[in-house]
């Protein structure tokens, strides 16, 4: 197994749903087996997890009108909820436990906070247990919000120092062209100097608030930083353990670190 002591992995919404919004607990479960077995190998795990909104949306039927920020605080706060339940469990089972870190842009703005929040993870990990963060979208201010996810997992990938920060999304990475062209091919790996500005459009996901645009800007600022950067699709079998493996039969892009 190749080294990556601390890995951020970042799991997107519509991997962890199917196409009709439902949760798709299948998924999720099979994400959590390796996790799981990543953990017992002795890598460092933080869990960045959306799906909280697409969660709550998901089966709550919702009386009269609600503006849009009144959805996200509702669905959330159910969302999360059940979401959380679902890895605690699900972890449960494999004799390991995970803890809820729900964060907002204000805990990365003064020193006093970041090293709060950093304290509280290393403090986690060093008793083994996984944090799974997302964003506190019940109480967060829209003006004052991440621009989604896949931000905050590289927020926390240098918070914590990780070796690797993984983006799982539903598309097997970045494309040479438009991924719907069968002629389309993942582009394997990006080193730090690398222009991608013909091959990515802004298209947004289903159920999240991402696109390639952001992981890929997030992937170059991270990989800027020292640390390496893979987008891949949490959708493919085992998809973790084969990018953790070095293997080359599943694609994926991998962003080069910017050496020191
Ligand atoms: N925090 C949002 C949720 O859990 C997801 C944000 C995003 O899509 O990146 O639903």
């Amino acid at each position: 197994m190749v080294m990556h002591k601390r890995i951020v992995i970042k799991i997107g919404s519509n991997v962890l749903s199917r196409s009709n919004g439902t949760l798709d607990v299948t998924r999720i479960s099979a994400l959590v087996d390796q996790i799981a077995e990543l953990h017992r190998a002795g890598h460092e795990i933080v869990i960045v997890s959306s799906g909280a909104v697409a969660s709550g949306r998901s089966f709550l039927a919702v009386q009269g009108e609600l503006d849009s920020v009144e959805q996200r605080q509702l669905f959330s706060a159910v969302g999360q909820a059940r979401l959380i339940n679902r890895y605690f469990e699900l972890f449960h089972d494999q004799n390991i436990y995970v803890g809820q870190v729900l964060t907002t842009k204000d805990n990365f703005r003064t020193p006093e906070l970041y090293r709060n929040q950093q304290h509280c993870m290393e403090v986690m990990i060093d008793n083994k247990v996984i944090p799974i963060v997302n964003e506190n979208d019940t109480v967060s201010l829209t003006e004052l919000m991440f621009t989604d996810n896949d931000e905050l997992s590289g927020l926390i990938a240098n918070m914590m120092h990780a070796d690797l920060l993984v983006i799982l999304s539903n598309v097997d990475g970045v494309f040479d062209g438009d991924v719907s062209n069968p002629a389309s091919k993942v582009i394997p790996v990006v080193k730090p100097d690398d222009d991608l500005s013909d091959y990515i459009r802004n298209e947004k996901s289903a159920f999240g608030r991402g696109g390639m645009l952001t992981k890929s800007s997030v992937a170059r600022q991270v990989a800027a930083e020292g640390i390496a950067v893979i987008i891949a699709n949490g959708k493919r079998d085992d998809v973790l353990l084969h990018i953790i493996d070095g293997g080359n039969t599943i694609p994926y892009t991998l962003f080069l670190p910017q050496k020191s």
